[in-house]
């Protein structure tokens, strides 16, 4: 079978199974480690057998049950790097660059900046920030070990100076008496009542501990405002991804918490809101 025989099989493959056809050529470009340029200009030639089998049996498997590709593939890009991801770690979603932007924005103006990024998983926004800014320190904590062992392996390739922890959101931040003028976060926030309403390539196969929160997906920004009272600077911020009907509510909460703050919500590209902003100041 030629190249592009191939790709005209999966991609009809997967459209008749009601999934996009493009995944055939982001696994097919994975499997023979190309390049776009290098498959247009190789459509006529042979496929290896063995890739060729390997190929499909991945188009096979996303079809049927939807595995994300990233899985597929292992590896996800955010903020113009390649990161490594598996079923430990929540994929990283487009939305959390922005997340990411604001909190450098935040950054410079220290001159050197400690932050922390609480329930970092993949390693995603720790190892981005410890990139990004020359002259800072980033702490990441995560409750999962699996998670840990991705974000370390992410912040080995990148060479991210990152200091990892396990434990609850700040528990570890607490124990150690760090403190912290950025505090940064993609909590679990699906309301466990949302379960239904989420594709099978994210409910069967992103973690459980990273997408759902109690008290209708709160209990995670709940938990991290009252523990950032002992952990965050006088004049420092957190930075919050939310849910898009979360606005609101974590915004009343960073305020009942930090009544002298500045608190903003903030939308994502979509025009959701989607990062809840805040900055403090020294009480008066
Ligand atoms: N902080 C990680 C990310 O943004 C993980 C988020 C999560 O697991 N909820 O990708």
């Amino acid at each position: 079978m030629t190249i592009y025989e191939a790709l005209k099989w999966a991609s009809s493959f997967l459209e008749e199974a009601g999934r996009e056809h493009r995944i055939a050529e982001i696994v097919l470009l994975h499997e023979l480690n190309w390049n776009k340029t290098k498959l247009l200009t190789s459509l006529r030639e042979e496929l290896d057998e063995q890739i060729l089998q390997s190929f499909q049996e991945k188009v096979k498997r996303h079809a049927e049950t939807g595995v994300p590709v990233q899985h597929l593939t292992g590896i996800e890009y955010f903020y113009g790097r390649e990161f490594c991801v598996n079923n430990h770690v929540l994929i990283p979603r487009q939305e959390t660059e922005e997340l990411v932007q604001y909190a450098i924005e935040a950054a410079q103006s220290k001159e050197k900046p400690i932050i922390a990024d609480i329930g970092t998983g993949s390693g995603v926004i720790a190892v981005t920030i410890a990139k990004e800014l020359e002259q800072c320190h980033v702490h990441a904590v995560d409750v999962s070990p699996e998670a840990l062992t991705v974000a370390k392996e992410n912040a080995r390739i990148h060479q991210a100076p990152v200091t990892f922890y396990q434990g609850s959101f700040l528990e570890p931040l607490q124990k150690n008496e760090i403190v912290v003028d950025i505090l940064v976060s993609n909590p679990p926030y699906i309301p466990y009542e949302d379960k239904e309403t989420l594709s099978d390539t994210v409910i069967n196969f992103d973690p459980a501990l990273a997408l759902f929160a109690d008290h209708h997906g709160l209990a995670a920004y709940e938990e991290i405002v009252l523990q950032a009272k002992d952990v965050l600077a006088e004049d420092g911020w957190i930075l919050f991804e939310i849910g898009h009907q979360q606005g609101e509510a974590v915004a009343q909460l960073l305020k009942h918490h930090f009544p002298q703050s500045d608190v903003k919500i903030i939308k994502d590209i979509n025009k959701k809101d989607r990062i809840v902003w805040m900055k403090n100041y020294p009480q008066k």
